[in-house]
């Protein structure tokens, strides 16, 4: 995510780090906002496709790579001027970003995408801007200041410290059509004081798609009952199947489906949460095995069932234990975590997934699969970190 707004670029006293929090809040616009909101997020979609497209025919035709502004589309596109300019700059922005990360590293990033209509989740983003009058966007005790939209009423369940400033804010309407916004706060806190993780207080974890992670001492998280919900959703998706497209029973079954499926997600993502807090409080440091980063990005940014899993963990253990001094250590994704033996070091030439146990030819050690893995992330972490 891009932090850097030009106009907040400040400098951070010495022995202080600048550090993020993003608090999110309902929003229940009027139909007028809602329909601004609406404008909003088309302005946004359609100026993103239309440079993407404009790139890609300027690279085509002269082999520059040029990104043009979003002050370059209003005469032909008249209706950009009625939304939040600073939304579109947003666009601009990431939408260079995008590039800048696709050209830097190819092989994790993807080339940019078009935007369709039918994107999982509608956004926009607005950076806050300080004017002699005061901040662009401000939060209230019962709703959020915006440019254009003025003030949207919204369930503020969570104040921001008073020392807190605002940075942006990301306007969001799921498929269930509730709008949320997303305000992200910069403050300076003390740097913490790095933790130097002793063996007995550090932990390997190994990603398991059937327990989510196993560590290095056998446990396994209790996972949120999430199985009900799906044989529920599965049902409803059959009843859909029989319903005629286009009528008001299907569209109400429809909307069942979203809503289960916000529900399930939420029930995900909190359990990711409080699973990452509970982790980087108990340890000294965290192994896990570094991989594929663009898994991990792709669980960031979208808010699906499958997505909003390991990655996003993965990511909320880092900064919870950056916060904290301790380390996340990445254990390189090609060592054989699940072929070593723990015990004395032999690496078997093949271990296969179907085995839950297997047995050490050198030493004779029987060993459970996955927490033999999550051991020899541990030690080769550890190896690492000293090194
Ligand atoms: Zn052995």
């Amino acid at each position: 995510m891009n932090f850097v707004g030009r106009s907040q670029k400040k400098q951070v006293q010495a022995g202080k780090v600048l550090q993020h929090t993003t608090l999110k809040f309902r929003l229940y616009p009027t139909p007028e906002q809602a329909e601004l909101m609406e404008k909003t997020f088309g302005c946004c979609r359609y100026l993103w496709n239309q440079i993407l497209s404009d790139v890609q025919e300027f690279y085509a035709a002269t082999d520059v790579h040029y990104i043009p502004t979003p002050a370059h589309y209003k005469k032909d596109a008249p209706f950009l001027r009625e939304v939040d300019s600073q939304a579109l700059c947003t666009v601009h922005q990431n939408l260079r970003k995008a590039f800048m990360d696709f050209f830097r590293n190819p092989a994790v990033f993807s080339y940019p995408r078009f935007k369709t209509k039918k994107a999982r989740r509608d956004s926009f983003t607005v950076y806050c801007r300080e004017y002699r009058t005061g901040p662009s966007i401000y939060l209230t005790g019962t709703g959020l200041q915006m440019p254009k939209l003025g003030l949207v009423r919204a369930k503020v369940h969570r104040k921001p410290l008073h020392w807190w400033s605002l940075r942006f804010v990301t306007v969001s309407r799921t498929r269930s059509g509730k709008y949320f916004c997303a305000a992200t706060f910069g403050y300076e806190v003390s740097a913490p004081k790095q933790v130097n993780p002793a063996p007995e207080r550090t932990v390997g974890l190994n990603y398991s798609p059937s327990g989510f992670y196993v560590d290095s001492q056998g446990a396994n998280p209790d996972q949120p009952a999430t199985a009900k919900s799906r044989e529920k959703l599965a049902r409803m998706q059959k009843k859909l199947s029989r319903m005629v497209p286009g009528s008001q029973n299907y569209q109400d079954q429809l909307q069942k489906i979203r809503l289960l499926h916000e529900h399930i997600t939420n029930q995900r993502k909190d359990f990711i949460h409080k699973e990452s807090r509970r982790i980087a409080n108990a340890w000294d440091a965290v192994c896990v095995r570094a991989d594929d980063l663009t898994e991990l990005s792709r669980g960031m940014t979208q808010g699906d069932l499958r997505d909003a899993g390991y990655g996003m963990f993965r990511e909320c253990l880092r900064y919870k234990l950056e916060r904290q001094g301790k380390p996340l250590i990445l254990v390189d994704r090609y060592y054989p975590s699940t072929r070593t033996c723990s015990a004395c070091g032999h690496v078997e030439a093949a271990v296969s997934y179907k085995r839950r146990t297997w047995t050490c030819p050198a030493c004779g050690t029987v060993h459970q699969r996955e927490i033999n893995a999550a051991k020899n992330i541990k030690a080769e972490g550890l190896a690492r970190f000293r090194a």
